[in-house]
């Protein structure tokens, strides 16, 4: 009886230890492709409704002037040339050969439809490319829309419709100026789930630290979005960017960023509300390069050590995605 019982428990070890406290998306892709697929972020050069005075003007008070881009690509190459070019970057650095075209900034469903395909075509013109993720918004995804990205599925790619919500809070969306509600995401949601399409997925964007948001209205967010069939989840804290509207209320005095202890402990308990299934993307927003006013625990940089503390932190309280821990006391 003893060896058997000795293997037993060394097994039972080696799986808990395998097992992260949430769904990462190293290990989405990892089970789906085999190896961990970089991003190759590409410019399309589309505006946003929130901006041009079709839905509001001057965008979500935290947005910057280049629609919340990570300026990776030149916007004056054509987006084949883009893609070419991190191809080739990514490829020789990381020595993959499997990537996600990403466009990122602004709207990139805001256009006509066969405006939008011919841009959908040169992001997945090179075969190597297996998942084309597509920056939009709520109100911004009619189903000629959907229509036209079920055409790439059924080429065998996946394609993943970033929508950000950042609050399931219409008072919040309004003081940020989105200019859509969180029946708009709702909405949005559905009608791309009613495809029942494997490889049509949501990912949905949020932002924790908010103006005015409590730590119950954040993990309310949660508890909302848990009711919703989204497949992945990208999450941040409120970053102060130059140049946006938040800037100024920043430097007046009259907005506030979370600190790194006080987001680690709700950016836990939001986890703990998000069902297992659900591919966790994201869970803090690092700034780029001189570009980041507040928090300055999230300048460029710091992300693993971030990480490291969160990590640390969901171990020490034994807190994992899902496990609906016990509300903020
Ligand atoms: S919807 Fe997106 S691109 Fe448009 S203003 Fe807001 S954050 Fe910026």
């Amino acid at each position: 009886m003893l060896p058997f019982k000795v293997e037993f428990r060394y097994t039972l070890k080696v799986n808990i230890c395998m097992l992260s406290r949430y769904y990462t998306l190293k290990q989405y892709l990892q089970n789906r492709f085999g190896e961990k697929l970089h991003r190759v972020t590409l410019e399309g050069g589309f505006t946003c409704p929130n901006r041009d005075g079709t839905k509001a003007v001057g965008g979500c008070t935290f947005c910057t002037d280049d629609g919340s881009s990570s300026g990776a690509r030149n916007p004056a190459h054509t987006i084949s040339a883009q893609l070419a070019d991190g191809i080739e970057k990514q490829g020789k650095r990381f020595g993959i050969n499997q990537f996600i075209a990403y466009l990122q900034s602004f709207t990139n469903t805001y256009a006509d439809v066969d405006y939008l395909r011919t841009i959908y075509n040169q992001a997945v013109s090179d075969e190597r490319v297996k998942v084309l993720a597509i920056g939009s918004r709520p109100d911004c995804v009619p189903d000629k829309v959907i229509d036209l990205f079920e055409e790439y599925t059924a080429r065998g790619l996946e394609l993943w419709v970033d929508i950000g919500v950042q609050s399931s809070h219409n008072k919040t969306l309004d003081l940020i100026n989105r200019a859509h509600t969180y029946e708009d995401f709702t909405d949005a949601v559905k009608r791309i789930k009613a495809r029942k399409n494997p490889l049509l997925r949501v990912c949905t964007h949020v932002i924790l630290g908010l103006p005015e948001e409590t730590p119950e209205m954040m993990l309310k967010t949660a508890e909302s979005l848990a009711e919703q069939d989204i497949d992945d989840l990208k999450i941040h804290q409120l970053c102060i960017f130059k140049g946006t509207a938040m800037e100024i209320d920043y430097l007046n005095g009259d907005l506030s960023v979370i600190e790194r202890d006080e987001y680690i402990k709700i950016l836990a308990d939001f986890i703990a509300r998000i069902p297992e299934k659900v591919v966790i993307q994201r869970v803090m927003g690092e700034g780029k390069v001189g570009e980041l006013i507040a928090p300055e625990w999230a300048d460029h940089g710091m992300k693993q050590k971030f990480l490291h503390e969160f990590h640390k932190y969901l171990d020490e309280n034994d807190i994992r995605q899902g496990g609906l821990m016990a509300p903020l006391p």
